[in-house]
């Protein structure tokens, strides 16, 4: 197999097959963080570069926090699958993508090691310096496929990534009573959430209808914004954190 030089200094190169051109000559500017769910490392590292698989990604962090380059950062690897942000359906043409090892939800939902994070943290900030990635475009598997996909999870510590300069973030509101939108509510206040959802970049259709979709959205939402609860429930404190959020995006002229 062919091998190439680790973009990343301190990444050890194993390369994988699985990886092609990005469309349209596209560059990345979207970082897609996502956890292995594999009972262990060495399994989901065997399988990332297995030619059957057909999945890889740019890079593996171990839990000691060791990475390793399987596709060169110029190539696409196939991690996203299907998804969508921002209405740009081809994920993997424009992202980074970054396994990190972790039994997740199958395995029970573990801890990530301090090392670990602390190695994302750091790769994180050298492909985005690297290719002017944008705080807001640093994301969760989940955010660009809800429903579908969960990781890296509502333990991964996003705060802790954005204290380190990394992704984007604001403290969540906490969790309060008062009104709240579920599963068959309708109406302008459905609209709304939908429309802030979709302007932060979720998939959301604005239809008013508070559906299984729109409930799918939400769950995604708070898996990585108001990681406390994840039920789907638009309360109050997911709405204002939404709202905190958009109004925290710098403004594009
Ligand atoms: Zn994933």
């Amino acid at each position: 197999m062919t091998s190439f030089e680790a973009d990343y200094s301190k990444a050890c190169v194993q390369p994988s097959p699985n990886h092609g051109v990005r469309a349209d000559g596209r560059k990345p500017d979207m970082i897609i963080l996502h956890y292995t769910g594999m009972p262990t490392p060495e399994s989901a590292l065997d399988w990332l570069c297995r030619e059957e698989s057909e999945v890889s990604c740019h890079y593996f962090v171990h839990e000691n926090g060791d990475v390793v380059q399987l596709v060169a950062e110029a190539r696409r690897a196939w991690h996203a699958g299907k998804g969508s942000w921002h209405g740009e359906g081809d994920i993997n043409s424009r992202s980074i993508g970054i396994e990190i090892a972790n039994a997740g939800h199958p395995g029970g939902l573990p801890d990530f090691p301090k090392k670990q994070i602390a190695a994302v943290i750091e790769l994180c900030r050298d492909c985005g310096k690297r290719w002017s990635i944008a705080p807001e475009r640093v994301l969760a598997h989940s955010d660009v496929a809800p429903i579908r996909k969960v990781d890296p999870g509502e333990k991964f510590p996003w705060a802790e990534l954005h204290h380190a300069g990394v992704g984007h973030w604001v403290d969540p509101a906490p969790i309060t009573g008062g009104r709240f939108f579920q599963r068959g509510d309708c109406g302008q206040p459905v609209e709304a959430l939908q429309s802030m959802l979709s302007l932060y970049g979720y998939a959301t259709e604005i239809t008013g209808e508070f559906s299984e979709r729109t409930a799918g959205d939400v769950e995604a939402f708070q898996r990585h914004f108001r990681q406390e609860r994840v039920d789907g429930i638009a309360d109050f404190s997911t709405i204002d954190t939404l709202h905190r959020l958009l109004s925290a995006l710098p403004r594009y002229s």
